[in-house]
């Protein structure tokens, strides 16, 4: 738990979000500036920076594959859909508590920018 971390604040329910799904060990909710017409952001309930900090093999697999539940709940899954996790400046992290992005319900360019 890291005090001003905005995803721990979220996760602690002191700052309100539109959560999608919850386990013992993830939450997941609607990201504020959405960038497809179905966008989540799945994050641990323990502070982890980034994915250049983790080290727990299970952390990734448990956020993909609720990522992966919940495309299939929204409906998105056999359209397709992309989770990515930025990692650091280049990649434009901006909050740096892991999270994986969901993104779907429209085609999707690649490479992205
Ligand atoms: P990243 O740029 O990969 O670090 O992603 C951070 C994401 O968090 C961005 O897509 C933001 O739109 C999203 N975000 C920031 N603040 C909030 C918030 N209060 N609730 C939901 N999503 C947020
Ligand atoms: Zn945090």
């Amino acid at each position: 738990m890291a005090d001003g971390c905005l995803f721990c604040r979220i996760v602690r329910g002191e700052i309100p979000a539109k959560i999608v799904a919850e386990t013992p060990e993830c939450v997941a909710f609607r990201d504020i500036n959405p960038q497809a017409p179905t966008h989540v952001v799945v994050v641990p309930r323990e502070h982890v920076a980034s994915l250049d900090a983790a080290r727990d093999p299970a952390l990734v697999d448990r956020l993909a594959l609720l990522a992966a539940e919940i495309a299939r709940t929204e409906g998105i899954a056999a359209r397709g859909y992309r989770t990515v996790i930025n990692t650091n400046a280049e990649a434009g992290q901006t909050v740096f508590h892991i999270h994986l992005h969901l993104l779907g319900g429209r085609a999707l360019g690649w490479p992205p920018g």
